[in-house]
């Protein structure tokens, strides 16, 4: 080793002892007679001194040693001067006072300080990603990714799963992206798919007996990217056999809690996991992704608004849509300034407008309501009864602001969810410490693809319709709920799972009210289909995303912040370049022709 020592190392009771440590120079401050640099390996910093008396040599190389240069260094633990200790290092007490030096490498001036504190731009960040994982924040956001991991490999090892490795290089296996693909030399023409997930293998690892699957999986999907998405990324994907529900959700339950608790000891998490329906969700909160953190829940008032003689509200509730809105506590008196910046954020999400009714906090009561106490810009058109009516109906009390938003159900459920976050934001109701997670459960197995005319899966095809449900497959399969369910965390989705189908004709019903013919069942399932004739137990599981989960617990809102590797919003990796053109040699050994876009 060229180390006895970590640099975190040292403290006051090794005063006296001789060390040799070896890491990058992190700062160096030369005083003339005394040199002082700051060395860094992964354990942290500790401050060395080049003392002429003590080591001629070694000051003198040392003049020359500039930042990031890699080092080897041989002293003896010192006590600081009384007042030169720094309490913001766990090795502040001390000092190495250096002997020999040995300069194992140089570096040219790095793109930017290697600090927490430095504010680099997020291309660069990527093009020197070596370097930028050299800042301690990143080294300890590696190392609570490896923690988080380690711990699902302990506990499902000891829950009895099994971890098997599925190929990357595989068939398309849908999952609502699109594929990447890879072209095959030895079968021209011919390519395989990355998988979007594990989810027919490990399925078929049911059919195979294995009854408890996991793996740590890579997903790749060819995605427009949206904010935070990136092409490949991490799940902690599982799958069971001989489960209900309520067995795959404990195993969840009890894995992300431990997760929490030894990865993040400072976050609350309660258990257990409060469950709302999908249809609860989007009625409390516009949302199936609920931040349940705080309350400003949703009511609807369609009906009572509509009595009103606000042509709006009339008009919105005769054609079908729903007036919802929310109560902005002891906001009542909100000036213009913050209800035109509140309606700005309504319309960016969609809205038309917003409407607002304040109720003074000189009201009585809401009961005792009088004229003078109410502001809103449709008070012309609304009573008194019914501005009485809509505040019960919302819980509003006197002091409150009241924010309703009128429209189709899902552009009005949009507006509310995101204005609902805006305003917990505004309030500061927000625990950044707690992890408030929840399960959602009970969703509609399709969604009606309203430009292809068709149904499409809500989350894919392999769920099974609840048991009651199944006669509306023939009837009416918008209404079929599936035994399907999400994971939810501070409102963001963490991961969906379900009760699989294990009846060869049940699925292939599935497949047919999607629309696959029975060429591409036979070519895209057919495998899975076979294996379930041969004795499929009945089984479920979920996908889990980690990088997502690493991102929460570190408190990033980024999830490039916690892959080590990670590309641009555009799907580019700036450090290896990638994608790149390849030789016209490779190009031609996979009998491939690139015909380029027309610009
Ligand atoms: N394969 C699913 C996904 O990646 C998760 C699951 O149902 O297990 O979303």
């Amino acid at each position: 080793m060229y180390k006895d020592t970590d640099c975190g190392e040292p403290r006051e009771s090794m005063v006296g002892s001789q060390i040799t440590v070896a890491g990058w120079v992190h700062r160096r401050r030369d005083h003339g007679n005394l040199i002082f640099i700051d060395l860094r390996d992964r354990s942290g910093l500790l401050q060395v001194v080049f003392n002429p008396e003590h080591g001629e040599k070694a000051h003198d190389l040392a003049q020359s040693l500039r930042s990031e240069w890699v080092v080897q260094l041989t002293g003896k633990v010192v006590a600081r001067l009384s007042g030169a200790e720094n309490p913001d290092l766990p090795t502040g007490g001390v000092e190495l006072s250096v002997t020999d030096l040995v300069i194992l490498n140089r570096s040219i001036t790095p793109p930017f300080e290697i600090s927490d504190d430095v504010e680099v731009d997020a291309n660069t960040r990527l093009k020197y990603r070596f370097m930028d994982l050299r800042r301690p924040r990143m080294q300890e956001l590696l190392k609570l990714r490896h923690k988080v991991t380690h711990t699902m490999w302990n506990y499902l090892t000891e829950q009895g799963f099994t971890q098997v490795e599925t190929p990357i290089l595989i068939k398309s296996t849908p999952e609502g992206a699109r594929d990447y693909v890879v072209p095959s030399r030895v079968h021209p023409g011919d390519f395989y798919a990355l998988p979007q997930s594990p989810q027919q293998l490990k399925q078929l690892l049911m059919v195979s007996g294995v009854e408890r699957y996991f793996q740590i999986a890579r997903c790749f999907r060819d995605e427009d990217l949206r904010a935070d998405r990136q092409p490949e990324h991490t799940q902690l994907d599982f799958e069971m056999s001989f489960v209900h529900q309520d067995d795959v959700m404990e195993v969840v339950e009890d894995l992300y809690t431990l997760i929490a608790t030894e990865t993040v000891p400072e976050t609350t998490v309660s258990g257990p996991f409060p469950r709302l329906t999908y249809a609860e969700s989007m009625e409390r909160f516009g949302t199936d992704k609920p931040d349940i953190r705080f309350g400003l829940e949703l009511t609807t008032i369609t009906d009572t608004a509509a009595s009103s003689e606000a042509r709006v509200f009339q008009a919105v509730a005769s054609s079908g849509g729903s007036i919802r809105g929310f109560v902005a506590p002891e906001c009542g008196n909100y000036g213009r300034r913050q209800t035109d910046d509140l309606t700005e954020y309504a319309k960016s999400s969609g809205a038309q407008g917003l409407v607002f009714i304040a109720i003074d906090e000189s009201a009585p009561s809401i009961d005792a309501l009088e004229d003078e106490h109410v502001k809103s810009p449709l008070k012309k058109f609304l009573s008194l009864d019914v501005i009485k009516k809509i505040a019960t109906e919302m819980g509003a009390e006197p002091g409150d602001l009241m924010l309703i938003v009128a429209g189709t159900e899902k552009l009005v459920n949009t507006v509310l969810s995101n204005l609902r976050s805006e305003m917990a934001r505004r309030l500061d109701l927000v625990d950044s410490k707690e992890l408030a997670f929840v399960w959602v459960y009970d969703f509609p197995l399709f969604e009606w693809d309203e430009e292809l005319k068709k149904y499409e899966p809500a989350h894919h095809v392999f769920s099974s319709p609840k048991a009651e449900h199944m006669d509306f497959l023939d009837t009416d399969p918008g209404k079929v709920i599936g035994t399907l369910w999400d994971l939810v965390c501070n409102g963001s989705e963490m991961g969906s799972g379900s009760i699989r189908i294990h009846d060869k004709d049940l699925q292939t019903k599935l497949f047919n009210i999607i629309g696959y013919t029975e060429d591409q069942i036979s070519e895209r399932f057919g495998q899975l289909l076979t294996a379930f004739t041969y004795g499929a137990p009945p089984h479920g599981g979920m996908g889990l995303g980690l990088d997502r989960l690493v991102a929460i617990l570190a408190g990033e809102d980024a999830i490039r912040e916690v892959i080590a590797f990670p590309k641009t919003q555009s799907a580019f990796d700036p450090l290896f370049e990638a994608p790149s053109r390849i030789e016209q040699q490779q190009l031609d050994e996979l009998h491939i022709r690139v015909v380029m876009p027309k610009t």
